[in-house]
């Protein structure tokens, strides 16, 4: 289906810096059609934006951007632009390769954790200016500037960051997306000291950048975390640990926090999240929001690991919170519900020795229930 002339408009009030706060407004016009082949697509894109100087002012500055978008009110949503980011059937993939990535800019880093958390994770925003669109639950690859130690004269290899927007971005013009980046860095096992020169080159790369750099972008990839939308009634349980919640925050935006033409979700979203503590959690205002404003469409289950302890007395892990709601998941599963793992590879084990010890206490075999979720593509795993 092809959308017209779309006109559109959305008053947003977004939050910028510690304390001051301003109010935006965006109007959107937009008429002409979008093929993810024939690239870069924006160039055949007249998009007639009007706009308060907020963003062009902002996007390029050292102002924080705190990512929770009061909506106008707590039921309306959010209207975004171009809609017509919703017209192809399939996903973009690989627009820009290795050899040919794309030039992004930063427009903003935002430590996301608390003081107390371990290590720090940055919320960052990349316009893209329309050229690289993606589905939510995606991954752009980033390549780091400088050469690849293992390849003296050639380019670092590119990393994967899993998108933390919606395809319109955050802020709903289509034009940037977000990741959310935890920095690696190296202790030195016998001294217990940060050795700097093996901190991670990307992850460093990105959360030390500054608003207006550039950065080379490959992608969009990845099939396995799409959103399923032929059923507007499913039910999405996503677990994740730490950044593995990034494409869930996508998800969550459009099901309840964008306006998205022809999409009305009716079904339950219900999200399981492991950090190590209350300062480590991410995008908890947003989240919080959707309770408020969605409890029957939305259910919300932390695991803090070096808070809680779980009913052994052991650390709360997120499958420590799947095996206490293991028969309503179960149940849910066992009635089409999808679910999805993103995080550290190292969740899995546990989670699935947990699955199969609650599936055998109810007589079931997980191995024949697992191949089934999987037959039934019920069941996404993105895990690094
Ligand atoms: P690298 O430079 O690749 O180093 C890797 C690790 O080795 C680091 O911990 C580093 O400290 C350590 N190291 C370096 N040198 C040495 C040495 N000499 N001896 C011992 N150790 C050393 N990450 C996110 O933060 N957010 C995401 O949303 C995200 N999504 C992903 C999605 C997918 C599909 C995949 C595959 C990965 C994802 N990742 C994500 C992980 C990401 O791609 C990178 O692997 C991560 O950021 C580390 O990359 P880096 O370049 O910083 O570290």
């Amino acid at each position: 289906m092809s959308h017209s002339a779309v006109s559109q408009a959305a008053a947003v009030s977004v939050s910028i810096g510690n304390e001051a706060s301003l109010r935006r407004s965006v109007v959107f016009k937009q008429k002409n059609t979008i093929s993810f082949n024939s690239k870069p697509w924006s160039s055949s894109l007249a998009l007639n934006q009007r706009r308060t100087s907020i963003r062009d002012s902002k996007r390029y500055t050292n102002s924080t951007i705190r990512m929770s978008v009061q909506q106008t009110s707590s039921s309306s949503k959010v209207s975004v632009s171009p809609i017509e980011l919703e017209d192809p059937k399939d996903p973009p993939l690989n627009l820009y390769k290795p050899k040919e990535s794309y030039t992004a800019k930063i427009v903003s880093v935002e430590r996301v954790v608390g003081a107390n958390a371990p290590g720090e994770t940055c919320h960052i925003v990349i316009d893209h200016d329309g050229n690289l669109p993606y589905w939510e639950g995606q991954s752009y690859g980033v390549i780091p500037p400088g050469e690849n130690p293992k390849k003296p004269g050639a380019p670092h290899n590119v990393r994967l960051y899993s998108i933390a927007s919606t395809r319109y971005g955050d802020f709903f013009d289509g034009k940037t997306a977000s990741l959310c980046v935890r920095r690696a860095v190296y202790y030195d096992p016998e001294t217990g000291k940060e050795d700097p020169s093996k901190n991670g080159v990307c992850s460093n790369f990105l959360c030390d950048s500054k608003p207006g750099d550039k950065i080379q972008i490959t992608g969009p990839s990845g099939k396995v975390m799409l959103l399923p939308e032929n059923d507007p009634n499913a039910t999405h349980i996503m677990i994740a640990t730490g950044t593995g919640v990034a494409p869930y925050r996508g998800y969550l935006r459009r099901l309840f926090m964008e306006n998205v033409p022809n999409y009305n979700f009716g079904g339950l979203a219900w999200l399981f999240l492991g950090v190590a503590n209350t300062d480590s959690l991410l995008y908890d205002d947003e989240f919080s929001n959707y309770l408020k404003d969605h409890p029957e469409k939305f259910r919300f289950d932390k695991a803090l690991s070096r808070e809680e302890k779980n009913k052994k007395g052991g650390k709360m892990y997120v499958q420590d919170k799947i095996e206490e709601y293991s028969d309503e998941i179960f149940k849910l599963l066992d009635n089409g519900a999808h679910i999805y793992f993103c995080g550290l590879k190292g969740m899995m084990p546990g989670i699935q020795d947990t699955l199969k010890r609650v599936a055998e206490e109810r007589g079931e075999s997980w191995d024949s229930k697992l191949s089934q979720l999987r037959k039934n593509k019920q069941w996404h795993v993105e895990v690094y």
